[in-house]
């Protein structure tokens, strides 16, 4: 059909959902992802799969492996909260009901999403390449347009038509492709961490928190997310039979279980509200500190933080990519983090990398199976993601900002205007029943 050779630069979210597209649609494609393991402890928390997420499976993966993807997440259907830190509520955003799939939220574990957009990608098609870390690319000066060669810290190098950078928000290919894009500090850290659902521990505080995605929103200077992801048993919510490869993590500990439910919630403040040694402290001086920090607060929430096992409770820095002007389009391009991360507090960083992995299987299926240009479909499809991805991070910056915010006369606006806005609902709902 074609001999163009498509190189994806990392191997996670977004790359190996464009690469399952690619694939599927007789296309020559490899990936070249730096590990295997989760070693990333991100990978422990479940990532919340929006409409646009949804559609993306839905049209990349085959259709095996997104009934895979339903059976293994649970339907986010809950309704969204907003809680004062005494958990008095403030607003419910109320979650209409959804009856196709494909425009539901999900909420899936993260390791679990990763064994599904791997499978079919591993040996005996030998699509996706471990071990692979990308260093650097050369091409030749007289023929900007011409093939690639990608070179690796293993010493291996390999050429292809097209490269995708698709390797995260260090990338390396946007350093060398890109060099003024940067990625900046936003002076918020947060500490992450998982409350077991169990028979034992959901009587332990109050069903709001596991039924609902709740946003604390505390006088001033602090925030807190919560977020459900109730799996039943052996993580298979329908007991469909599952495709080899997918179900129960080998991965030991708490943070690697991909079957069991649990409560996510992420605490954030500034940096400079935090003790001066955070980046040293293990999981349990960690989740010390949050309770520490929530002293005064509704004994549900600190419970939450208090009974997580240690073992799940990591520190993570808030970081955003700063939105650059258009560049010329050329045979190497970029999706996801790697040009637009953006700060978790939209939880919709995933769900843009995969829509640009859905708009980036189009444009390239289309040329390269239709005969069309592929850098002319490259710039439709950069034209389009640079409008989409960089506003979802001007929009996650000012989330992030608004998390934390430490001003107390506009959190107190905040909150009144949340608390008369959920008045205004529920006496709505009050006349409509
Ligand atoms: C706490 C937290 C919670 C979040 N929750 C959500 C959520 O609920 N919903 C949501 O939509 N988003 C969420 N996000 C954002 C989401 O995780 C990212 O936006 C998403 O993972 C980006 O996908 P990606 O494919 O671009 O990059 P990644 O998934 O980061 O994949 C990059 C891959 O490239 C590989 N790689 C890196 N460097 C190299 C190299 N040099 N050579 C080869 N391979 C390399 C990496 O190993 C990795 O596999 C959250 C983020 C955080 C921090």
């Amino acid at each position: 059909m074609t001999n163009t050779r498509v190189a994806v630069v990392g191997g996670g979210i977004g790359g190996l959902c464009l690469a399952q597209g690619l694939h599927g649609a007789g296309i020559d494609v490899t990936v070249h992802e730096r590990d295997r393991t989760p070693a990333d402890r991100l990978q422990g928390y479940r990532v919340h799969i929006d409409p646009d997420g949804s559609r993306a499976l839905r049209d990349c993966l085959p259709p095996e492996l997104w009934e895979a993807f339903l059976a293994t997440s649970s339907r986010d259907a809950q309704d969204f909260r907003f809680l004062s830190h005494r958990m008095r509520p403030l607003l419910t955003l109320e979650s209409p009901p959804v009856t196709d799939p494909v425009d539901a939220h999900h909420s899936v574990s993260r390791i679990t999403l990763r064994q599904i957009l791997l499978s079919g990608l591993e040996d005996p098609s030998g699509v996706v390449r471990f071990g692979k870390t990308f260093e650097s690319y050369t091409r030749d000066p007289g023929d900007p347009g011409g093939p690639v060669t990608l070179r690796f810290a293993d010493g291996t190098t390999e050429t292809a038509d097209i490269v995708v950078a698709a390797d995260g928000g260090n990338s390396r290919v946007r350093r060398q492709y890109l060099p003024h894009a940067r990625r900046v500090d936003t002076g918020i850290v947060t500490i992450a961490g998982k409350f077991p659902l169990t028979g034992a521990t959901r009587p332990l505080v109050d069903p709001g928190l596991y039924e609902a995605v709740n946003m604390v929103v505390p006088p001033r200077g602090l925030g807190m997310f919560v977020a459900p992801h109730d799996l039943t048993g052996d993580g298979n919510t329908g007991n469909t039979p599952l495709p080899p490869g997918i179900g129960r993590t080998e991965q030991e500990g708490a943070l690697f279980d991909n079957t069991g439910g649990y409560v996510m919630w992420a605490f954030g403040a500034a940096t400079g509200r935090f003790p001066d040694d955070l980046a040293t402290m293990d999981g349990e001086r960690l989740r010390d500190t949050v309770a520490r920090m929530t002293e005064g607060w509704h004994p549900d929430l600190r419970t939450l933080v208090t009974a997580s096992d240690p073992g799940t409770v990591s520190l993570l820095p808030i970081r955003t990519s700063v939105p650059i002007g258009p560049w010329p389009a050329t045979n190497i391009t970029l999706l996801g983090d790697a040009i637009h991360s953006m700060t978790p507090m939209r939880g919709v960083g995933a769900n843009v990398a995969l829509r640009d992995a859905r708009s980036l299987h189009r444009a390239l299926t289309g040329a390269l199976t239709g005969g069309g240009d592929p850098v002319a479909a490259i710039a439709a499809y950069e034209a389009e993601m640079r409008g989409y991805g960089f506003a979802a991070v001007r929009a996650s910056l000012k989330a992030a900002h608004q998390f934390v915010d430490e001003n107390p006369v506009t959190r107190a606006g905040m909150r009144t205007f949340l608390r008369a806005a959920g008045r205004v609902s529920a006496l709505r709902r009050r006349a409509a029943s």
